[in-house]
């Protein structure tokens, strides 16, 4: 069976003045469907570069990369634009909520107006927000939310349209342990109910390590298997 991510030799370099300097260095990583992993390691070791490339927001400079069976490489702008709003969902550390619409509204937003009024999606939006403690919330505007309760907006959205493909940078990381702890159980529960990948970047082992499938981690640019972890 096609994996839903496959990285072979995959690097990513930056101008640093008149040299290269790799951020990713040969990352090779095989996920399947339906699979919650965990990527630590510390500030700066290409975290959010690996994220970001996984979400086709950035390329790398060599290697290759199959997303769902779609050879990444091939594919000009629109055709990236249109495999990412089908297939990938972004949770990131800070909610990204849009200050004027209400909760529902955000949760709705990656739609255009119109699509936002078909009741499939609307339906569907009013679930995930219940499935993550929001069903009394629909009209809040974010201002008047907790941290929390923003994240937990900004994940509804991010899996409003089931992704196979669910990323999360830091989800956690700038919520008190208390909600970061029930923010993460909430995360976790929507991506099982919906079925996606989730990949998730925290430097917070003890929290996410014991409830992901697989767990490596990236040190200097380079992703291994996180030792002492079952499975
Ligand atoms: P992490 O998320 O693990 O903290 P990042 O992926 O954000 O790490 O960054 C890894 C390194 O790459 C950092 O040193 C960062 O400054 C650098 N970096 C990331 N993107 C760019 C870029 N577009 N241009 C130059 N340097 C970058
Ligand atoms: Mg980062």
């Amino acid at each position: 069976m096609t994996a839903l991510v496959r990285l072979v030799g995959l690097s990513r370099s930056v101008p640093d003045g008149y040299v290269l300097r790799p951020i990713l260095r040969d990352v090779d990583l095989r996920l399947d469907y339906r699979t919650s992993v965990l990527i630590s390691g510390p500030s700066g070791s290409g975290k959010s570069t690996l994220l970001n490339i996984l979400g086709l927001l950035d390329r790398p400079s060599a290697g290759s990369y199959w997303l769902d069976g779609v050879d990444v490489a091939a594919l000009n702008d629109d055709e990236r634009s249109e495999l990412r709003g089908g297939v990938v969902g972004f949770v990131f550390q800070h909610f990204h909520l849009l200050p004027t619409l209400s909760v529902l509204e955000n949760v709705l937003m990656p739609s255009d107006y119109t699509v936002g009024r078909q009741s499939a999606l609307r339906d569907r939006a009013e679930d995930l927000l219940a499935i993550v403690g929001l069903a009394d919330r629909f009209e809040s505007k974010p201002m008047f939310l907790s941290g929390g309760e923003q994240q937990r907006v900004a994940i509804a959205r991010a899996l409003l349209r089931e992704p196979k493909l669910l990323l999360a940078d830091e989800p956690t990381g700038a919520l008190d342990g208390a909600t970061a702890e029930e923010v993460r159980g909430l995360l976790m529960a929507a991506v099982q109910e919906v079925g996606s990948t989730a990949v998730l970047v925290s430097h917070d082992v003890a929290r996410y390590g014991p409830v992901v499938d697989r767990h490596f981690t990236l040190v200097d640019g380079r992703l291994t298997p996180a030792e002492g972890v079952p499975r």
